[in-house]
């Protein structure tokens, strides 16, 4: 038998600021949630909540 050959695509998690509404992508980390609020924004005090997680792998 052949061995299929997976193909992973890099999972990225996307962010926004309930501040300044700025948006940012990052890599997926291991616990990240849609609408978690994960972390500081870098450019306000706000928080930054997951509006979307995007990259999974396809079949
Ligand atoms: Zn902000």
């Amino acid at each position: 038998m052949k061995k299929s050959e997976r193909i992973l695509s890099t999972p990225y998690t996307f962010l926004k600021c309930q501040s300044c509404k700025i948006t940012m992508k990052r890599k997926f980390e291991d616990g990240d949630i849609v609408f978690l609020v994960t972390q500081s924004c870098s450019d306000c005090d706000g928080k930054m909540m997951i509006t979307k997680i995007f990259g999974e792998s396809m079949d």
